[in-house]
C-alpha cells in the first residue's frame, strides 16, 4: 500500500509540471490574447451597473433582454437590455448568477434570447505565481494525503470490524437467464447437474421418500471449461437466484473479515431459498490446514471453519445448494469432501473435437459466418482449446472482420485469430539484414527436424513476422485427442526444439549463436526432466523421481520434498545432460545432411516472409524423402 502511495507522489511530479507549464503557456497567451480579443474574459469594467438575479428574471419577462453571456461556468454574466423608457436604448449591465442552471437556458431559448455560454477561464490573471506555488502545494498535498491515508489504513483503530458488514462482496443475480442450451461440450458433467436442477425445483419428490438432499457439489475443470457457466445454467434452469463469491475475496488482509462475509452470504441466501451459491476458486480458501508457512494462514483458516459450520449448520432439505468450482482438487483440505459437504465432484474437462464443434455452434448463433466457412474445420483445426477460448476465438475473428470492413467471417479471419490467441499480436516484419537472416535459419531449423524427424508433429507454417515475443515462429499442427505421448515422440520435440539453435550453431559457428533460442533450450530441459523424473523413460527405470516440490506454501507438508538422495540427485543430472547431449548430436548431424535444402530454404523464407507446410515440404523433397505422416482425422457426424 505504501508503495502505491509512493508511487502516487512519483506519479504527481510530472503532472504537477505539466501543469505549471500548462498554466505558464496559458498565462503568457493570456497576456497576447486579451488586447485583441476579450471573449473569453468578462468584461468586468465594461458593464458599470450590476442588476440582481431577480430584477433580472422580471426582465427577461418582459422582453427587454437582447443577449446574455454567460460566464465562468454560470457565475456571472453580462446582459444587454433595452430600456422602453429611453429610447429603447441598450443598456449592458453584470448579473452574478446562482449557476448554470437548466431552468435560465430553457427560458432564454423559449424566449428567443440571444445567449452565449463563455468556456471557464483556465487562469485567472495573477496565476502566474500562482502557478509557481501550485507546484509546491501539489506535492505537500500529496504528501499530506499520504500521511493522513496510512494513519487511516484499514487495521487502524475501529476500522477493521466494518469491513466485512459494509462491503458485501458477493454478488447476487435473481436470474441469470442462462440455459443449459448455452453451455455445450461438456455433456457428462451436464447430466449430472441435471439432478441439481431437480433438487432445486422439486425438493418433495426426494424428501417424500426420505431422502437426504446433497447440499454441496464440487466442480472440477481447467480454467474457462465451462464452470462458472454451468452454475449459472443450474440456477436459469432451476429459476432460482444465484449467489456468487469468489474465493479469493473470501482472503483478506484482517482476521475475521472473510469469516463474517461468509456468515453474511448464508444468512442472504437462507432469506432467499431456494437459491444457488457459487463459490468459484474455492481452493483459495479451502487448502490443506496446517501448514502454516510464514503466518497468515489464520484468516484463511477461520474462513474455511467458517464455511464449514454454516454448511452443518443448515437443514440439507432447506433448498440451498452450494457449488463450488476449483481447478485444484489435490490441494484442497479434506474435510470439504467429507459426506454432508461437497460429496459430489463433477469434473469439467476441456472439449473434444465433438465438443469444440457444438461450443462454436453455440456461439455462432448471433454471428455472421460466410457461407463456405465449416465450424467443424475450426473445432479440427483447434485442439487443446477450451469453451472461453473458443469463445474468444470467434469473438476475435468478428472484430478483425469488421476491421476489414467485410459482411461476414471467412477463414482468413479464423486463422489470423487463431495465430493471435496462441501467440500474440502480430508484429512489424524486420528488414532485411543479418537478424532476419539469422532468424530465418533458426525457424527453418525447427521446421526441418520437426519435418525430418518421424515422430514430430507436422508443420503447419513458417514465418518471419513477429508475434508477441517472438521474432519468428514455426508452427506445428498437434495431433489432435492426444493422451498419451510416447516416448519417441518425446524424443522429436526435444530434437525440434534443438533445431533452432542447430541451424545457428552449423550455419554462424559456435561463436556467433544467438540468445534467441533461451525459450527453446529451457523447453528442452523441462522436457527431459520430465522424462527422467516423472516418465521413468531414462536408464534409471520406471521410478517416480519427482521430489513433490511444488509451491510449499500451497499447504502441503514441506518434507516430501526430500525424498530424493543426493546421490540420485546426481544421477538425475546425469541422465537429463546425456539425453539432451544425444539429441542435440543427432539434430546437429540431420542439420549439416541437409545444409542445401536448408540455405534454398532461407532463401525463400527471406523472400517470403511466409511459407506454409505443405510448400516447405515440397521443397525439402527434392533434396531428401519425407517421412510420412499420415494421420486419421476424426470422423465428426
Ligand atoms: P470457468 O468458470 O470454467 O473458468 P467460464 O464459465 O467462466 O469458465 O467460461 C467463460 C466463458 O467461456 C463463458 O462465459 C462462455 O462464453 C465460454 N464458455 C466456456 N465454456 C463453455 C462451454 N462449455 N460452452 C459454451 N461456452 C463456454
Ligand atoms: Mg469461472
Ligand atoms: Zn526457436
Amino acid at each position: 500500500m505504501n508503495q502505491r502511495w509512493r508511487l502516487l507522489v512519483l506519479w504527481m511530479l510530472p503532472i504537477g509540471m505539466a501543469l505549471l507549464l500548462g498554466w505558464q503557456v496559458l498565462g503568457s497567451n493570456e497576456i497576447r490574447t486579451t488586447n485583441t480579443s476579450s471573449t473569453s474574459v468578462p468584461p468586468a469594467n465594461a458593464a458599470v451597473a450590476r442588476m440582481s438575479y431577480g430584477r433580472f428574471l422580471d426582465y427577461i419577462e418582459a422582453g427587454r433582454v437582447t443577449s446574455v453571456d454567460i460566464y465562468e461556468g454560470g457565475r456571472n454574466a453580462v446582459v444587454e437590455a433595452i430600456d422602453p423608457e429611453l429610447d429603447n436604448r441598450v443598456q449592458r449591465v453584470r448579473v452574478d448568477l446562482p449557476g448554470l442552471a437548466p431552468e435560465l437556458i430553457n427560458t432564454l431559448k423559449e424566449e428567443g434570447i440571444s445567449f452565449d455560454i463563455h468556456p471557464v477561464r483556465t487562469a485567472p490573471p495573477g496565476l502566474g505565481i500562482l502557478g509557481n506555488l501550485l507546484f509546491p502545494l501539489l506535492l505537500i498535498g500529496g504528501l499530506i494525503l499520504l500521511a493522513r491515508r496510512s494513519n487511516s489504513m484499514p487495521g487502524g483503530p475501529g476500522q477493521a470490524m466494518q469491513f466485512g458488514k459494509t462491503k458485501a462482496r458477493f454478488a447476487m443475480e435473481a436470474e441469470t437467464g442462462v440455459k443449459f442450451d448455452d453451455v455445450a461440450g461438456v455433456n457428462e458433467a451436464k447430466q449430472d447437474l441435471q439432478e441439481v436442477v431437480t433438487f432445486l425445483k422439486q425438493p418433495e419428490r426426494f424428501t417424500s421418500v426420505g431422502a437426504q438432499i446433497p447440499k454441496g457439489v464440487l466442480l472440477i475443470g481447467p480454467p474457462g471449461t465451462g464452470k462458472t457457466l454451468l452454475a449459472k445454467a443450474i440456477a436459469g434452469e432451476a429459476g432460482v437466484p444465484f449467489f456468487s463469491l469468489s474465493g479469493s475475496e473470501f482472503v483478506e488482509m484482517f482476521v475475521g473479515v472473510g469469516a463474517s462475509r461468509v456468515r453474511d452470504l448464508f444468512k442472504r441466501a437462507k432469506e432467499n431459498s431456494p437459491c444457488l451459491i457459487f463459490i468459484d476458486e474455492i481452493d483459495a480458501v479451502g487448502r490443506q490446514r496446517g501448514a502454516g508457512i510464514g503466518g497468515g494462514n489464520d484468516e484463511r483458516e477461520q474462513t474455511l471453519n467458517q464455511l464449514l459450520t454454516e454448511m452443518d449448520g443448515f437443514e440439507g432439505n432447506s433448498g440451498i445448494i452450494i457449488i463450488a468450482a476449483t481447478n485444484r482438487p489435490d490441494v484442497l483440505d479434506s474435510a470439504l469432501m467429507r459426506p454432508g459437504r461437497f460429496d459430489r465432484q463433477v469434473s469439467v474437462d476441456p472439449p473434444d473435437i465433438k465438443g469444440r464443434l457444438s461450443i462454436l455452434e453455440v456461439h455462432a448463433r448471433n454471428k455472421k459466418i460466410s457461407n463456405d466457412l465449416s465450424l467443424e474445420n475450426i473445432a479440427r483445426r483447434t485442439p487443446g482449446f477450451t469453451g472461453a477460448d473458443l469463445a474468444n476465438l470467434l469473438n476475435e475473428a468478428a472484430i478483425l472482420t469488421a476491421r476489414r470492413r467485410k459482411d461476414s467471417i471467412s477463414i482468413t479471419e479464423i486463422d489470423d485469430a487463431v495465430d493471435r490467441i496462441i501467440a500474440g499480436m502480430e508484429g512489424q516484419p524486420l528488414t532485411d539484414g543479418r537478424s532476419k537472416r539469422l532468424i530465418a535459419y533458426h525457424e527453418v531449423g525447427h521446421a526441418l527436424i520437426g519435418t525430418l524427424v518421424k515422430d514430430h508433429d507436422p508443420v503447419q507454417k513458417v514465418t518471419l513476422i513477429p508475434r508477441g515475443q517472438a521474432k519468428g515462429l514455426t508452427w506445428f499442427s498437434p495431433d489432435d485427442e492426444q493422451m498419451l505421448v510416447s516416448r519417441a515422440q518425446l524424443k522429436a520435440r526435444i530434437m525440434g526444439a534443438l533445431g533452432g539453435r542447430a541451424a545457428e550453431d552449423v550455419v554462424f559457428g559456435r561463436a556467433e549463436v544467438t540468445t534467441g533460442a533461451g525459450g527453446d533450450i529451457q523447453q528442452v530441459a523441462a522436457m527431459a526432466k520430465q522424462m527422467v523424473t516423472r516418465f521413468g523413460m531414462s536408464d534409471l527405470g520406471p521410478l517416480s523421481l519427482e521430489g513433490d516440490s511444488q509451491e510449499v506454501f500451497l499447504g502441503r507438508d514441506l518434507m516430501t520434498r526430500s525424498d530424493i538422495s543426493d546421490a540420485i540427485a546426481r544421477q538425475i543430472d546425469e541422465q537429463i545432460r546425456e539425453m539432451v547431449k544425444i539429441c542435440y548430436k543427432e539434430t546437429l548431424s540431420i542439420v549439416r545432411k541437409q545444409r542445401e535444402a536448408l540455405d534454398e530454404l532461407v532463401e525463400i523464407l527471406v523472400e517470403k516472409e511466409t511459407i506454409d507446410g505443405e510448400e516447405f515440404r515440397e521443397v525439402l523433397s527434392n533434396y531428401t524423402v519425407i517421412p510420412n505422416k499420415e494421420r486419421t482425422i476424426p470422423i465428426l457426424n
